[in-house]
């Protein structure tokens, strides 16, 4: 055992003072027992140095095992309180700063809880930062603090946690401090029949509290890091679902039904159990159940004569609360009885009855700044699911969006399909309607023509009669554009193949045309290579190259117009009608192509638009392609690729 230094010194110094003293000044006995007293003396001190230090030791050992053992921190907290009562201390609390900033007490330790009337106190005791105390002053400033004869009023004023009932004990607090920032602080108590705190307790227990204190941080780091992670995998799970549903959407296409039954089903399967879907109706304002799911078919029957039971209008029941307040709602735990009691659910009490309680959730469905539905989930509590959460809310809401703008999306497409289709079958009624009048008519200026060729009639009849001729003709061919858009609309575009040479049924249709081309000055140069041969239906073909050579004339100015069939090998065979007429610009260069298109606003221009969109039709039954190019001013390039058939 090692004397300290310091009391060895006394004790030497002494010893040497009295061997310094000359014999016979003070009796020799005298001076040994002085001598042996002092060595006693320090005997004792060092003794009781070297128990505190191996006390501290100790105690700061097992300190560090408990705080990185199993325990959860608080419950380890706890034991290191307790480890302090059980050594050098008769109390002992812990207190920390809890996310608000407030102080809370963790624990509070007594050594002998039976002599402690104030334990109870102190056990309840919860400090607040704004009262001051010792424990306050020492949070604030991160510095320890020694109270001493506690029981005195001023120190009881000062450090009321300690209780105060006992005079004369002695009060140390220590700030648990973690990366520069005190968390809280840890307070030990002495009662008055041991000796006051010292030095060595408070480097002790600050030892102890930064040890302490560390815990707490790595505690809460690992909390946050622990939330964080769960937050983000809450967040990655919320995306997949988004992710997935948009897919099954986009799946979808744009068909209503089949865009209210994804919802449905997908909704019904993340969020569960139950999924309604209400759209409000433009006639009466009313919300409409528009689709249902349930995995259980009793429940999914039961569930929809619950949402059938009354249309609900804007303000009323469950939905049309959801409907006029535009906020969801959300109902965590719901039983019969209290839907009995309140009104707006009383169509669910059948539901309930039969299944228990559920957890009920309805979102607006909300498009371009407008309610036009409620989308509403049911899962069941009593059959032990756990209740709906902000988190459920969060992400049906997501799925109420996406499923709004699908809706709306849809609907549209609705309502814009129906709208050709009744103007399709509004042409294909006038077409068949005009048919038959026009084909009389052209066999009355057929025949009139005929006549006035045979007979001297007026010089400008026969003029005449020819114009009148060629308008039938041109009517016929709107007539049968009109008839076209029906049969094609309709997948009745069907192919008569044959065996054909292009270039030869290119040479008959512009001999047919050579007078339209006189006419409009333009001169038309043919050129053919190789054997430009294929299975084709001539019918069809005959109507290419009518439209694209008509279009020649009717577009080209009066200028050449160059007509080329080539034989392109394995691609099959080309057809190319240039001019040197308006052009096209290039934005225009796709749309022409669609039905009804025309890309000149231009008065003598006449025509519907339906000659190039049926072209494209035909050539594509062909499974062949069609294109063009120019420039505005300068013509146009209409390339046909058929492959041989
Ligand atoms: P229509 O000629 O009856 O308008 P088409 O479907 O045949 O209908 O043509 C669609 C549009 O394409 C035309 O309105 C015109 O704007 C443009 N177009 C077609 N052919 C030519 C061409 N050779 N030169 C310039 N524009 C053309």
């Amino acid at each position: 055992m090692q004397v300290p230094q310091d009391n060895f010194m006394t004790f030497v110094d002494r010893m040497s003072h009295a061997l310094d003293q000359p014999v016979g000044a003070r009796s020799a006995t005298g001076t040994l027992r002085e001598l042996v007293r002092s060595a006693a003396d320090a005997v004792h001190v060092a003794q009781v140095q070297a128990e505190a230090a191996s006390l501290r030791l100790s105690v700061l050992a097992e300190a560090g095992r408990l705080l990185s053992g199993p325990l959860g921190w608080e419950e380890a907290v706890a034991a290191v309180a307790q480890l302090a009562v059980g050594g050098f201390a008769d109390w002992c609390a812990v207190d920390f700063l809890d996310e608000h900033g407030a102080l809370r007490r963790l624990t509070a330790r007594h050594a002998h809880v039976e002599r402690s009337p104030c334990t109870g106190c102190l056990e309840a005791f919860t400090p607040e930062r704004v009262r001051p105390s010792a424990i306050t002053e020492v949070v604030r400033t991160g510095c320890p603090l020694l109270v001493t004869g506690l029981g005195v009023p001023g120190a009881r004023a000062l450090a009321p946690e300690a209780g105060g009932g006992e005079a004369g004990g002695s009060f140390l607090v220590v700030p648990l401090a973690a990366r520069h920032h005190t968390l809280g602080a840890m307070s030990f108590v002495r009662g008055p029949e041991r000796e006051p705190f010292g030095e060595a307790e408070r480097i002790l227990t600050e030892d102890l509290a930064s040890r302490v204190g560390l815990a707490i941080d790595h505690a809460r780091l690992l909390r946050e890091s622990r939330a964080a992670e769960a937050e983000s995998r809450r967040h990655a799970a919320r995306l997949r679902i988004l992710v997935e549903v948009d897919r099954l959407l986009a799946q979808a296409g744009l068909e209503l039904p089949a865009v209210l039954d994804v919802i449905a089903h997908k909704v019904s399967e993340v969020i569960g159990d139950g999924c309604v879907l209400q759209l409000i109706r433009e006639e009466d304002s009313t919300l409409e159940p528009v689709a249902l799911h349930h995995p259980e078919p009793e429940a999914r029957w039961l569930l929809a004569s619950t949402v059938h039971a009354r249309r609900q209008r804007s303000g009323e029941g469950l939905h049309g609360g959801v409907v006029l307040g535009g906020h969801s709602v959300l109902l965590p735990d719901i039983d019969a009885e209290a839907a009995r009691a309140s009104e707006g659910l009383t169509e669910y009490v059948p539901y309930l009855e039969r299944y228990g309680a559920q957890s009920l959730l309805v979102v607006p469905l909300r498009a371009q700044g407008r309610v036009v539905g409620t989308l509403g989930v049911v899962r069941d509590v009593a059959g032990g699911s756990r209740p709906y959460t902000e988190e459920d809310r969060l992400l049906l809401q997501s799925l109420g969006e996406r499923a709004a703008l699908a809706i709306v999306g849809a609907r549209l497409y609705g309502a814009a399909t129906e709208a050709v289709r009744l103007r399709d079958d509004f042409l294909s009624v006038a077409g068949h309607e005009l048919k038959t009048p026009l084909c009389a008519l052209r066999l009355q200026i057929q025949m009139l023509a005929r006549l006035t060729r045979g007979e001297a009639a007026a010089p400008d009849v026969a003029e005449r009669v020819a114009k009148a001729e060629r308008a039938s003709e041109r009517l016929g061919v709107l007539v049968d554009e009109l008839l076209d858009v029906g049969r094609i609309s309709s997948g009745r575009l069907l192919l008569e193949r044959e065996e054909l040479d292009l270039a030869q049924l290119t040479r008959e249709v512009l001999g047919r045309m050579s007078e339209a081309f006189s006419r409009s000055g333009s001169e038309v140069r043919f050129l053919t290579d190789g054997v430009p041969t294929g299975r084709w239906d001539r019918m069809r073909l005959e109507q290419v190259l009518v439209n694209l050579l008509s279009n020649a004339v009717k577009y080209g100015r009066g200028q050449p117009v160059e007509v080329r069939v080539e034989d392109g090998g394995a691609k099959g065979v080309r057809l190319v009608v240039k001019d040197h007429g308006i052009g096209i610009a290039p934005e225009d260069r796709v749309r022409i192509f669609e039905r009804f298109e025309r890309a000149v606003q231009d008065q003598r221009y006449q025509g519907l638009g339906l000659g190039l969109w049926i072209t494209r039709e035909i050539v594509d039954a062909h499974g062949g392609s069609i294109q063009v190019h120019g420039a505005p001013g300068e013509g146009s390039t209409f390339t046909v690729t058929l492959p041989r058939g």
